[in-house]
Formats: structure tokens, sequence, C-alpha cells
């Protein structure tokens, strides 16, 4: 039995007092502890849940936004100059990697005393190649590649993730716009669908709006969970076929 606890389900820049983030932590039966994207939030829902710093051992990074990387600064000089922690391994795809130190982290933590600093003084790092997957605790955890922003030049993707565990299969999807054609098959192999879903009254169109979701077939949305929504008052979710928005704190086991 594996438990996902959402340490937030909120959207990049959710202000409510109820509400972080949409970061995750998976924990095994053993108390080994997989952290899913680390959000500049993350010292505050990390210990809202009743967790710390001494807890991160693994993180998983989907992508560059700062709600998914803007605590790594917290979590890298807090593990590294904390005698008790090792250095925590960090799984993401091989392109992130050196955007991820050059363009998000080098800034604060390039330089420490008497060394100058790369993302491997901090984290063990393991670059995942091209639609691959890494394992952890024996579980094998496939990167699906999805369209999060087409900036008119190229197309920034997120990296959603596919797992197994006890016969269930999940499938996270991260940040993600709408997009049936290439998520169909996914949505339809998985037991159960985590699904970034954007309530805001103003699109962005970088994220699934729960407006296109409605148009899903009733089998996909009878599977799937949304979370990433903004404050604010939320459809009947449960009405309309899904199973429910997420809220903070929620405890899955599989
Ligand atoms: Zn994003």
């Amino acid at each position: 039995m594996i438990k996902l606890i959402f340490l937030g389900s909120g959207s990049a820049f959710t202000v409510g007092a109820d509400n972080f983030q949409s970061n995750m932590l998976l924990i095994d039966e053993e108390r080994n502890k997989l952290l899913i994207d680390c959000g500049s939030d993350i010292r505050f829902s990390l210990h809202e849940a009743g967790f710390s710093h001494l807890d991160i051992t693994d993180i998983y990074i989907s992508h560059l936004h700062s709600d998914h990387v803007g605590g790594l600064e917290y979590i890298g000089f807090s593990t590294k100059f904390d005698p008790r922690c090792n250095k925590p391994n960090l799984y993401l795809s091989k392109d992130l990697a050196a955007e991820l130190w050059n363009n998000s982290l080098s800034g604060g933590m390039s330089s420490i005393n008497d060394d100058i600093a790369d993302l491997s003084t901090f984290f063990e790092v393991y670059q995942i190649s091209r639609t691959s997957y890494f394992t952890w605790k024996k579980i094998n955890f496939y990167l699906v590649k999805v369209i999060h922003i087409n900036n008119g030049y190229y197309l920034m993707p997120s990296y959603g993730l596919l797992f197994e565990t006890n016969g269930i299969k999940i499938f996270l999807t991260t940040d993600t716009q709408f997009c049936l054609e290439r998520l169909g098959k996914y949505y339809e192999s998985a037991t159960i669908i985590f699904q970034d879903c954007e309530t805001s009254e103003f699109p962005t169109a970088i994220h699934a709006h729960y407006e296109q979701l409605l148009k899903l077939p009733k089998k996909i949305r009878n599977k799937m969970w949304l979370y990433g929504y903004q404050p604010g008052p939320l459809p009947n979710a449960k009405k309309d076929g899904f199973c429910g928005f997420v809220k903070r704190g929620q405890t899955f086991e599989f």
C-alpha cells in the first residue's frame, strides 16, 4: 500500500489560506517518501502536513515553473547544511537539468562559503532520457510528455507521470493543456487520473479548463480527480461525473 498526499491542490498563485500549490508526497509502507514537485510554497505546505526537510530524500520535477521548482533552494540548502540529511535524489527529464540550474537556481545557490556550487552539490541528479522512466522503491514512473505552453516558437512541455502499484494504474498529468488526442490513451489505460484543472473565469489556455474537461467521455470523467484549481467557488464536479476536486491534505491509498 502506498499513500499519495496532496500537500496542496491549488494553482500556481493560490493565495487562499486553505490551500497551497499542487505538490504531492508519495509514501510507501516503509515510510520512504517521494516529493512530486517542489514549489515555492513547500516550506509551508510540508510543515502544515507534519513533515520537514528531514523527510525529503527523493524529489521529482515535472517542469520549471516556480510552483514546481521554487522550493528547491530551501530544500537544497536545508539538507546540505543539516548533518542529519543525505543529499536528496532529484529525478527529472534530461532536457530540464541544465535549465533548472542555469536559469532557475544558480543565482541563489552557486556561491556557498569557500566554493562554487552546481546542481550536483545539493542533489544526486538522475536525468531521465526521452520517453523513459525512473524507478523509486521498485515502482517504475513513466514520463508522459504533455503540452503546457506553446510560445509560438516551440512547445514547453511538462512531464506527467504514469505508474502502477498493486495493480492500480495512476496517471498524474502535472500542468497540461487540454489535449485528448495526446492524452487519450493514458486516460483510457489509467485506473485513476489526477488532472490539472483550471477553474478561472479568465482561462489561460496553458491549463485544461473545467469547461473543456466536461466534454470528456463519462467513463473517463468517472475516474478523474481534479486539482490545480483557483481559489473561490468550485463547480459541482461530482454532479458532472468527476470524482471531485482534491482538497489540500487529501490522501489516496493504492
Ligand atoms: Zn506550469
